[in-house]
């Protein structure tokens, strides 16, 4: 059995679950990535992590939209590294549409793999923390999960339900060294963000210029994209010795949006 932290970091194939699981491996965790697929690209980027920064590194397929597999996910981290100690939710998707002609299959899966996933997942990992002496868990929500924005009506809910299992969690887990803190980011250019770029130009009538510029980072007063490294740098934190009585709350990294 390893004696280094273990971390699952869902959906972290590219974007910010990348980074972030890449961020673990540099602290010298053992780290396991997931996403839907189960192809030999997502299997060497657990080689690639392994081998550049000394590590153990391992990709586990499972379909966040799925209960079953979002806590056997949890379980086949155990096994193979013998325990949890940082659960990181990531794994999330997009869809913009107004409310009204919101496909029901698109926000039962927003819901399912932006909120629904992380109750599993945390269902799972809390008896191995708890049996562990500690844990933390990091929920990436959003500026969304404290403020709307029109045509997101399903991420909108989600992130926002995130916030109140982050909380919830912290409080039922807070006198057994186990923390629950979500990460609320603004705008980060991700594949993520990109694939919004086309809908929001569609909806806004707009180039893609002017959709940067006047949607997206409209709002974040600081005109620039958050950078992946930055979020990762404040998960990293927030699984630190430092962190250890921030519970139950958020830290925004979102250039001052939520401030306004
Ligand atoms: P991304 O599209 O680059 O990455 C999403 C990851 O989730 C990918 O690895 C993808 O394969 C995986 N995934 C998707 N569906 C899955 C499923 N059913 N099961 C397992 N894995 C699945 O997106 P990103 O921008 O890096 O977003 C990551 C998280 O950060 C999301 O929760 C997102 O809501 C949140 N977020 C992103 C931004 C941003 O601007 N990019 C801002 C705020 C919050």
């Amino acid at each position: 059995m390893s004696t280094r932290k273990t971390a699952i970091v869902t959906g972290s194939t590219s974007g910010i679950g990348l980074a972030i699981a890449e961020a673990f491996a540099r602290e010298g965790c053992n780290v396991v990535l997931n996403s839907f697929s189960d192809t030999p690209a997502d299997h060497a980027i657990a080689e690639r992590l392994a081998t550049a920064h000394k590590t153990e590194a391992v990709y586990l397929k499972a379909d966040m939209s799925k209960g079953a597999e979002c806590r056997t996910l949890v379980a086949e981290a155990a096994k193979r590294f013998g325990s949890v100690d940082i659960l990181v939710n990531n794994a999330g998707i997009q869809h913009v549409a107004p409310v009204d002609a919101f496909p029901t299959d698109k926000w039962d899966a927003i819901i399912a793999i932006n909120l629904t996933s992380a109750f599993h997942t945390i269902a799972a990992a809390l008896p191995l923390m708890k049996q562990a002496g500690g844990g933390r868990i990091i929920n990436i929500a959003s500026a969304h999960g404290l403020v709307a924005s029109a045509y997101k009506s399903a991420y909108v809910s989600a992130k926002h339900g995130i916030m109140g299992l982050t909380k919830t969690v912290a409080l039922e887990v807070a006198q057994q060294n186990i923390t629950c803190n979500a990460i609320c980011p603004g705008y980060v250019l991700t594949p993520l963000v990109e694939a919004q770029i086309p809908d929001q130009m569609k909806a806004h009538n707009m180039d893609r210029d002017t959709v940067v510029r006047e949607v997206m980072l409209d709002r974040q007063p600081t005109k620039e994209f958050v950078t992946v490294e930055q979020i990762a740098a404040t998960a990293v934190f927030l699984a630190s010795d430092a962190a250890a009585q921030i519970n139950g709350t958020h830290i925004s990294v979102d250039g001052g949006w939520t401030a306004q």
